[in-house]
Parts: structure tokens; C-alpha cells; sequence
């Protein structure tokens, strides 16, 4: 049996260069392939969590007012674009027949138990209720201090909070290399991480497109948080979506993080 098979509580990430064109628009084609596969993943019995970026590209294609130059106009674009995120999340995932609802975090939320425990007993209850729940960071109050750094911190977070099976980061690259696959060709995809170390840190290269804030340093970092909490992660690659099928099938894609 796969370790897949066995994960009833997923969560999975998709960041913004997955989610959006290169224009900034949102990838509509790759959008639906993640829904129609997400839908699947719940017809078959699974809860899932999609933590999901784009509000900032949403918000700069919508508003055509270029990439923001402050904090002010990333807060106010990712406003608008969240919204354009959640309309499209929720008339699409309702064509397959299921409800989403949106969740906004910010790092204090987790660092404080009260609202930690409320946050916990809002995802216990939405699952339960058979919802989707949709979650970002709250961009547009979010500051210094109370972020996140990034949807991959975020999505870790989110898997603990929820006491998920499994974390799935879909990424813009195959997995993690023994060397920047983007430098060196020869570089291998290491199929099966045991434990974050100093060592497998070390592998990370610097940061990750213009749309998106993480790199695969932030993906092992957020590996290290849902190990230390028995939570195994992969990371795939989210250009085909369909690629979650690999998984369910039973087929090694990607890099796979365990404990051991
Ligand atoms: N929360 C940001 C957004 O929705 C993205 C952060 C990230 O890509 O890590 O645009």
C-alpha cells in the first residue's frame, strides 16, 4: 500500500508562478485541471485543504496597475485579487459539486493558542462539513512581524493547525535536486528525503520567479515545521496538475519528505 493511500487529511500549496501566466493573468487551464483533481480527491473520500497564492498577481491583472511599489498597493491588490482568486475557486469547485470557504491567516493567529484553537476548530468544522477550506495569508493587514514570509511557511502551518495526514507543495520545479537544476543539467532529483538536515539545506538555491516570493529554501523550511510534527511532505510539480493522479495511483513523483 502507498503512503498515499493512507492520507485522509491532505493539504497541498500552490504558489503564484504555478497559479498565473507570465503575463500575471491566472493559468484558467491549469486552475481547472487542479480543481477537477482536487474534486476527485474529495468524491473519493479525502479532506482537502488547498492553500492557495495568485491574490497579489490577481489584483495587479485586474487592476492593470503594474506591480505594486509599496506595502499600501501589495496590501490593496492582493484585496482585489483575493477576491478574483475566490470567485473563480468557488464557481469551479461548485460545477464539481463542492463548497469552498475562505480562510485568512496571519502569523499571529498561530502564535496565539486562543485564536490557534479557534482557527483549529474552524477547519475541524468546515471539514466535517464536507467544505473545501481555501486559505491564504491576509495580505492586505499582514506586516512585518505578524507574516508568514511566504505560502510555503503558510502551508505548514496550515497542515499542522488542521492536523493533517500529508502536505503537498506544488511547486514550478520537478522535486529537489542534489544541485540548481537551472545551473547544472547533470543535477539529480533526490526521491526521498529523511529528516531536514543542515546538509539538505544546504541544497536549496536562492529565490524562487518574480511572482511568486518562495524558493525551494522556504519548502524545506516548511518541511522541517510538518516533520517535527510527523507530518510528511512531497513536493511536485504543479504545471500538470494531473500529476496528483501519480500519487493516488500509487507511482514515486517528485521528492518525498519523512521522518524516516
Ligand atoms: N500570499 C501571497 C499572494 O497570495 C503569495 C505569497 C507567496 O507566494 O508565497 O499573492
Amino acid at each position: 500500500m502507498s503512503v498515499f493511500s493512507e492520507c485522509k487529511r491532505i493539504v497541498i500549496k500552490i504558489g503564484s508562478s504555478t497559479l498565473t501566466h507570465e503575463t500575471g493573468s491566472l493559468n484558467l487551464r491549469r486552475i481547472e485541471a487542479l480543481v477537477k483533481t482536487l474534486s476527485d480527491f474529495k468524491n473519493e473520500g479525502r479532506q482537502v485543504v488547498l492553500v492557495s497564492s495568485g491574490a497579489v498577481s490577481a489584483g495587479v491583472a485586474r487592476t492593470g496597475k503594474g506591480r505594486p511599489t509599496c506595502t499600501a498597493e501589495k496590501q490593496a491588490m492582493a484585496a482585489v485579487g483575493q477576491c478574483e482568486l475566490m470567485k473563480l475557486y468557488s464557481k469551479l469547485f461548485s460545477d464539481f459539486g463542492h463548497t469552498v470557504a475562505q480562510i485568512l491567516l496571519t502569523k499571529d493567529v498561530i502564535d496565539n493558542p486562543a485564536r490557534r484553537a479557534a482557527a483549529e476548530d474552524t477547519f475541524g468544522t468546515l471539514l466535517a462539513m464536507g467544505c473545501i477550506p481555501i486559505v491564504n495569508e491576509n495580505d492586505s493587514v499582514s506586516t512585518e512581524g505578524i507574516n508568514f514570509g511566504g505560502n510555503d511557511t503558510l502551508s505548514a502551518y496550515v497542515a499542522l493547525v488542521c492536523h493533517a495526514d500529508l502536505l503537498i507543495n506544488l511547486s514550478d520545479v520537478d522535486g529537489l535536486y542534489d544541485s540548481d537544476p537551472r545551473r547544472n543539467p547533470g543535477a539529480k532529483l533526490i526521491e526521498h528525503v529523511k529528516g531536514v538536515d543542515e546538509q539538505i539545506l544546504a541544497m536549496a538555491g536562492g529565490a524562487g520567479t518574480e511572482r511568486g516570493t518562495g524558493g525551494m529554501a522556504t519548502k524545506l523550511q516548511a518541511a522541517r515545521i510538518v516533520l517535527e510534527a510527523g507530518i510528511p511532505m512531497y513536493i511536485l510539480n504543479g504545471k500538470e496538475p494531473t500529476i496528483l493522479y501519480e500519487l493516488l495511483d500509487g507511482r514515486h513523483v517528485g521528492t518525498y519528505f519523512s521522518t524516516n
